[in-house]
């Protein structure tokens, strides 16, 4: 079934089990340091497999250095990474295959969607699949246009992306991140560069993909999805976290001091 590109339960192409905790990402100690500006000071991150972390806090506190560590797009100093079967430790410099093998566990989507503009629509969404994974033309096409029906542009394959809006590059954007077909996806405020009336239909396909049993780790500030979605919400500050726990505790009745500001501030 070519259409079928859902999770199962970590037995899937790729093989990467969650543990026996169920737990698929697992990130412990995460350090890193720009020149003076020391930006992660030990991040834990446990997100189970089937579950929506979502990572909350101002700008500047980390969140994107955090969400780009777990995939290796950003080295951190220190720490471990383990996603499925796949143990990155930053303790000493990664190899290059460490850094590969790490990255085909994930695929971010990002806070600007990046699409090839010279490509169609379609095209964006299989040149993954075909150039890095090297898999058949017909198999990768059929996935994609599953894919594009998923989030609802079925029709819009052979269009170019300036033909959309962007919300609906947005959706082009997370099904070409579906179609690597990873075990855990990663939203970089993904609809922070919308125009209000477009967040909703990228919100709603992401909550489809949770209601799936995807794995999703999101960067937001879209605090009513964190609380409608996630199963953990993480609020960093200043590189740590700050309170961690289900939403009902962190968004409506925060402990700390520094996450009841930050809430005031953005509600
Ligand atoms: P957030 O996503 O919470 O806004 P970031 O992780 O993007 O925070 O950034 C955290 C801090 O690290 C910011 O002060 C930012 O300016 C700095 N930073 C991020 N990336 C780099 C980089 N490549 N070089 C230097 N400083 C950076």
């Amino acid at each position: 079934d070519a259409g079928n590109t859902e999770p199962t339960d970590g037995t899937g192409a790729s093989g990467s089990p969650a543990d026996e905790a169920g737990v698929l990402l697992s990130a412990r100690g995460l350090h890193k340091r720009f020149d003076q500006l020391e930006v992660l000071k030990g991040i834990d991150l446990d997100v189970r497999s089937g579950s929506v972390a979502v990572l909350i806090g101002p700008s500047g506190s980390g969140k994107t250095t955090v969400l780009r560590s777990l995939n290796g797009l950003e080295i951190p100093d220190a720490g471990t990474v383990r996603i499925g079967d796949v143990e990155v430790d930053f303790a000493t410099a990664p190899t290059k295959k460490q850094l590969v093998g790490l990255r085909a566990q994930s695929s971010m989507v990002f806070q600007a969607h990046n699409l090839f503009p010279h490509l169609s629509v379609l095209q964006n969404v299989i040149e993954g699949p075909l150039t890095v994974q090297r898999r058949p033309r017909e198999e990768v096409r059929a996935e994609g246009l599953a894919l594009l029906d998923r989030v609802g542009l079925a029709s819009k394959a052979e269009q170019h992306p300036y033909q959309l809006s962007g919300g609906q590059q947005q959706r082009v954007g997370i099904a070409r991140a579906l179609a690597l077909k990873p075990q855990l996806m990663l939203f970089d405020e993904p609809t922070s560069a919308l125009d209000p009336e477009l967040v909703g239909e990228v919100l709603s396909v992401m909550k489809d993909l949770a209601a799936e049993g995807w794995t999703m780790v999101v960067v937001t500030h879209e605090i009513r999805f964190a609380q409608s979605v996630a199963d953990q919400v993480l609020f960093l500050d200043g590189g740590v976290i700050v309170e961690s726990g289900p939403p009902e505790a962190v968004l409506t009745d925060p402990q700390q001091p520094r996450t009841r500001t930050f809430l005031h501030r953005i509600l």
